[in-house]
């Protein structure tokens, strides 16, 4: 007996299950190397509505083959990974997909005292008491404590040959919350969208961010505005989406204009403002939507592109 794997190692290198091609055989357990097998996905219950849904492809032990005792996908193995602490995605070189009844969750533990606005998280739901809760209920979630830990989780997504049916998978809890990838990362792409989402009142979401201009106070508050950018809402009345980062001054000075950031907390819509070049011909509406960042833990700089990013 043993766990499925998602992923193994191929001729090709590392490889999702959902991402095999011809060649890539043969593979073996990334860890502990022993030969394994490509299982394709298939429909199971397929004769009845209700129950009908797709198994992920995977890899299996190959026959007669077992992993070593010390492997974590050998029973043992996986126990102890079940009764140790959990670990966090900033522990590891890339996060690793675990499919979990078609899902694969990520709980944010990143404080949200950095959102002012969302209402201080009950003792029930501090981190420790979370943490036992998942033992309790037989399994550790993946876990995310800064937006370092994003920033790997978009990488790992958006390089990926797979990259919309891995991020249909992915999910992230954040308390009782529990959202898809695309309701909580927006990219440039999807900034209509967020701003449209943050109509009630604001939400803590991770928003890709191209760093523009930042303005550095000369004031006592020493706080910077950092301005990224902007795109199209409508070309007719020319308004554009405008992202702005609140951020004090010691942080800042980590910012690199012109590199992507992924930007994490409570999201705001703020006040409109209209740009007018001076001979009055052109005029720009900026919708903007506001992050104020605390603390370093709420900003990481991404290495992989969008795809949309790339069209731009
Ligand atoms: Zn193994």
């Amino acid at each position: 007996m043993a766990m499925r794997l998602f992923r193994a190692i191929g001729s090709q290198g590392s490889r999702f299950a959902w991402e095999v091609k011809d060649g890539d055989r043969p593979f073996t357990c990334p860890s502990c190397g022993v030969s394994v097998e490509h299982v394709n996905s298939y429909i199971t219950k397929g004769e009845d509505a209700r129950l009908r849904r797709e198994v992920p492809a995977c890899f299996r032990l190959t026959k007669g083959e077992s992993h070593k005792d010390t492997c974590s996908h050998s029973v043992p193995g996986a126990v102890s990974i079940l009764m140790r602490e959990s670990e966090a995605v900033e522990d590891r070189a890339e996060p690793e997909f675990e499919v979990d009844r078609g899902q694969i969750k990520f709980r944010l533990n990143i404080p949200t005292v950095i959102a002012k606005k969302v209402k201080a998280a009950s003792s029930e739901e501090s981190f420790g008491q979370r943490t036992g809760r998942i033992l309790k209920e037989g399994r550790l979630d993946n876990f995310v404590r800064s937006a370092v830990g994003l920033a790997q989780i978009w990488n790992a997504i958006e390089g990926s040959n797979e990259r919309s049916q891995l991020s249909e998978l992915v999910k992230i809890a954040d308390r009782s919350k529990e959202l898809s990838w695309s309701r909580f990362f927006y990219s440039p792409k999807s900034y209509p969208t967020l701003l449209k989402s943050l109509k009630d009142g604001g939400r803590s979401v991770a928003v890709l961010v191209s760093i523009n201009e930042i303005y550095e106070s000369a004031g006592d508050d020493e706080i910077s505005l950092v301005h990224c950018s902007s795109v199209v809402l409508d070309a007719k009345t020319n308004t554009q989406v405008a992202p702005s980062l609140w951020i004090p001054n010691g942080l800042a000075e980590r910012l690199v204009v012109n590199a992507q950031y992924i930007a994490f907390g409570f999201w705001r819509e703020t006040k409109p403002n209209e740009w007018e070049s001076q001979d009055k011909t052109r005029k720009i509406l900026y919708r903007n939507v506001t992050l104020n960042i605390e603390r370093a833990a709420q900003f990481a700089r991404v290495l992989v592109p969008s795809e949309d990013d790339l069209e731009a």
